[in-house]
């Protein structure tokens, strides 16, 4: 009698543990399963990824500012200065070699051309100077642009696209009032095509 009670312990234990096992199991599955369903809701819509990465870029536009704060803008407009104080300096050296060591007058674009004609290689000289000269001058007028942006608060914003044009294309040309993939292909780029569709809605 002692065995078959010990016996049916035994299967009595046994049985416990084979529920245990399988609840256990049917646990682990469930926990499967909801990572599972985890992994499928974090990756992007298979059926319509255009649709989610628009959504990823509106989200973006949206969060983005819309100005450089103030000491970003202080610290562009000491770079423009700096800019602006080297081209003036380069400008004047060009005055200083245009002048006539002659006379000790400015050589004017049109003054005595015909007679400079047969120094051909100092005439493409004086025309390279001016050509400079003219550049240089026009750049320092787009400073001066750049610096009226600045105290008005717009420098930086895309007039196209109307976001933030990134430091790194500021600090390699100051001048810049588009983002470069806009001055370069003439479209605005993705984030860009966003923010202008906004802009439409009037939102
Ligand atoms: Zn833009």
């Amino acid at each position: 009698m002692a065995t078959k009670r010990g016996s049916k312990a035994v299967v009595k234990g046994t049985v416990q543990i084979m529920k245990e096992k399988a609840a256990a199991r049917s646990k682990q599955v469930k926990k499967a399963g909801a990572t599972m369903k985890k992994a499928v809701a974090a990756k992007p819509d298979k059926v319509a990824p255009k649709k989610a990465a628009t959504a990823r870029l509106v989200a973006q536009v949206a969060a983005a500012p819309k100005f450089y704060p103030p000491e970003e803008l202080k610290r562009f407009k000491e770079m423009i200065l700096a800019k602006r104080k080297e081209t003036i300096e380069e400008l004047d050296s060009l005055k200083e070699s245009m002048m006539d060591v002659t006379t000790g007058e400015y050589i004017s674009e049109s003054s005595n051309y015909s007679l400079h004609m047969e120094q051909g290689t100092d005439a493409m000289e004086r025309e390279k100077t001016f050509l400079f000269a003219s550049r240089g001058s026009k750049f320092v007028n787009q400073l001066d642009d750049a610096l009226a942006r600045i105290d008005a608060r717009t420098y930086g914003v895309c007039k196209t696209c109307g976001l933030l044009v990134p430091k790194e294309r500021l600090d390699a040309v100051p001048t810049a009032q588009t983002c470069a993939e806009y001055k370069n292909t003439g479209l605005p780029c993705d984030k860009g095509r966003v923010a202008l569709a906004k802009k439409k809605a009037g939102k």
